[in-house]
């Protein structure tokens, strides 16, 4: 039973809800204005993509061959 993340479209008010059936998504309204109007957010795994877990990644992928000359390359020379 997948979680989906809500935005009303009326308030800004933000929840989570489970969602069992396509009518359940389909009758689903603001739990605090009970407007109708609702987006979708994609939730996504909390998982550092580009940024500082780039770095650790690239280090890592760095473990055999010659150095790779990046900044964080511990393999100089
Ligand atoms: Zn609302």
């Amino acid at each position: 039973m997948p979680m989906y993340e809500y935005v009303c479209n009326e308030c800004g008010h933000e929840f989570e809800k489970l969602i069992r059936s396509p009518e359940e998504e389909k009758e689903l309204t603001c739990p605090q204005c009970s407007a109708p109007r609702l987006s979708k957010k994609l939730s996504l795994p909390a998982r550092p993509m580009e940024t500082v877990g780039a770095t650790a990644s690239a280090a890592e992928a760095c473990g055999q061959g010659p150095p790779c000359g990046a900044p964080w390359c511990r393999r100089q020379g």
